[in-house]
């Protein structure tokens, strides 16, 4: 019997591992996760595989370090974006939480350059933005590079695996839960697992599998916006003037012909775009790396769309749109902006003929509008020429649009100010995967809180 059990080894469960261990290192704690231990993971198309294989468990999104692991972990150090914290507590414990992960981050060998605290460099970009009606998110930012960010991962593993249970390569499959009391849970693997409090943290990856399991114990959840969208990428100079100096920028617009909200998301200076697996879905994403570069930059173009009663299943939505757009493509589609434009597919030849060259080689030259909902595509077109306004050549016409980007953080647990389920007693919900965050420091400091909270009820 385990005091807590935490499911899930990304750094909403990593945190809150570290921050238990701290304030009670003589309680028994287990950490489960599906996926591999950090020095263990592969992704096929990392070591050369041109396509997707859809492995059973994805190696890029699953093992130590969820998401996280191999993103350019760059560490927004704000609360205002990267998850809802801000509603669950004061703005102020958000911001000394998100130090705190920070400094432990550091601690653990992170990168001591913060971009975007220049107050003259934000001030003549938002002066900019604010002309093309963008709305530019005042966001430091840590940047790790993917090597690094490994690299500080692993020594939170080697930190961890003397003082707790870590359990890779085990999928959680049932919560236990007995007269509204979390009991602990059953594995796809056959074992039990008891434990007097129990943190879910499955991310974006296991979300559906949490969604099916609150569902069915009846625990509460709301539907957050589904944001769906492409991945664009463009030659790094585009973007030069933005990312020399605040590295990544947030810009937030309200496309005027359906208002919808669309906002950049995970801009990554000379870095590649890169293909994700959502239980069978492709989906694109993008990193960069500290010490490798390329010559094209990439971002997300999100459009956040709420869907009111009587529809239930945002994550469904989603993985519908990416479900058409690979199969079409057998994969990931791009297009470039000029083609779209024209109403015509990219073809192998169009993009050869580009000013810039596909990172993902992998994805399927197609027609994106045979994919999108006309009201994001509009969204997604209207936001361009908005940004070109502020970075002239983002809307090219030898832009590149992956298809499709999707957040799987839709629906939303409902949890109490201590981010414990409302209904089941000792059951918290924390990181991306309850749709409580959606960035690597508020997925960690989501996790520092619960272990605080737990940490002052009684145990056994
Ligand atoms: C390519 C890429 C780049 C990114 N770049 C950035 C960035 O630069 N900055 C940023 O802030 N965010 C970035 N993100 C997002 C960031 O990685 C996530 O916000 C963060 O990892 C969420 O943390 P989490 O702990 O909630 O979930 P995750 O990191 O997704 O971890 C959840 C873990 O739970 C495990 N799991 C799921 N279900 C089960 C189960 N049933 N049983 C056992 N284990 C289970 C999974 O295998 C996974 O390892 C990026 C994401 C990707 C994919």
């Amino acid at each position: 019997m385990y005091n807590v059990a935490i499911i899930g080894g990304g750094p909403a469960g990593i945190f809150t591992a570290l921050e238990i261990t701290k304030l009670k290192p003589d309680w028994k704690v287990l950490l489960i996760e599906k996926g591999r231990k950090i020095e263990k993971r592969v992704c096929p198309i990392r070591e050369g595989q041109k396509k997707c294989l859809s492995c059973k468990t994805c190696g890029l999104l699953c093992g130590w370090g969820g998401a996280g692991a191999f993103s350019d972990g760059k560490l927004t150090l704000t609360p205002e974006v990267g998850g809802h914290l801000v509603d669950y507590m004061p703005y102020n414990d958000v911001e000394n939480l998100i130090n705190y992960c920070d400094n432990i981050y550091l601690d653990h060998g992170a990168t001591q350059t913060v971009f975007g605290t220049n107050k003259a460099d934000f001030a003549d970009i938002e002066h900019a933005a604010t002309l093309a009606e963008l709305k530019l998110v005042h966001s430091p930012v840590r940047h790790l590079g993917t090597e690094k960010s490994l690299a500080v991962l692993k020594s939170m593993q080697d930190y961890l695996e003397p003082r707790i249970d870590i359990i890779n390569n085990e999928q959680v499959e049932e919560l236990i839960i007995k007269d509204n009391v979390i009991q602990g849970f059953t594995t796809r693997e056959g074992r039990e697992y008891l434990a007097e409090y129990v943190v879910v943290a499955p991310g974006r990856e296991g979300a559906d599998w949490l969604s099916k399991q609150f569902i069915k114990h009846k625990i509460e959840m709301v539907n957050n916006a589904v944001d769906v969208g492409v991945r664009v990428e463009l030659p790094a100079a585009v973007m030069e003037p933005i990312t020399s100096r605040l590295y990544e920028s947030k810009l937030i617009y309200h496309a005027p012909t359906f208002g919808d909200e669309v906002r950049t998301f995970c801009m990554n200076p000379n870095g590649e775009v890169v293909n994700e697996n959502y239980n069978g879905i492709s989906t694109v994403n993008g990193h960069s790396y500290a010490d490798k570069k390329t010559p094209n930059t990439n971002f997300a173009l999100l459009v956040s769309k709420k869907f009111t009663e009587p529809f239930h299943e945002p994550i469904k939505y989603g993985q519908h749109i990416a479900s058409l757009a690979n199969m079409l493509s057998g994969g990931i589609l791009v297009q470039r902006f000029g083609d779209l434009l024209d109403g015509r597919r990219s073809t192998p030849q169009r993009i050869k003929e580009s000013i810039i060259q596909p990172t993902l080689e992998c994805a399927t030259p197609g027609d994106l509008s045979l994919v999108l909902p006309y009201r994001q595509l509009l969204s997604i077109i209207e936001m361009l020429y908005a940004l070109d306004k502020i970075a002239p050549g983002v809307a090219s016409r030898y832009t590149l649009l992956y298809g499709i980007e999707v957040k799987f953080y839709s629906a939303r647990v409902l949890v109490s100010n201590e981010l414990e389920t409302l209904g089941v007693k000792n059951l918290f919900a924390i990181g991306d995967g309850a749709g409580v965050t959606r960035g690597l420091i508020q997925a960690s400091a989501s996790g520092v809180y619960a272990a605080r909270v737990i940490a002052k009820r009684k145990v056994l």
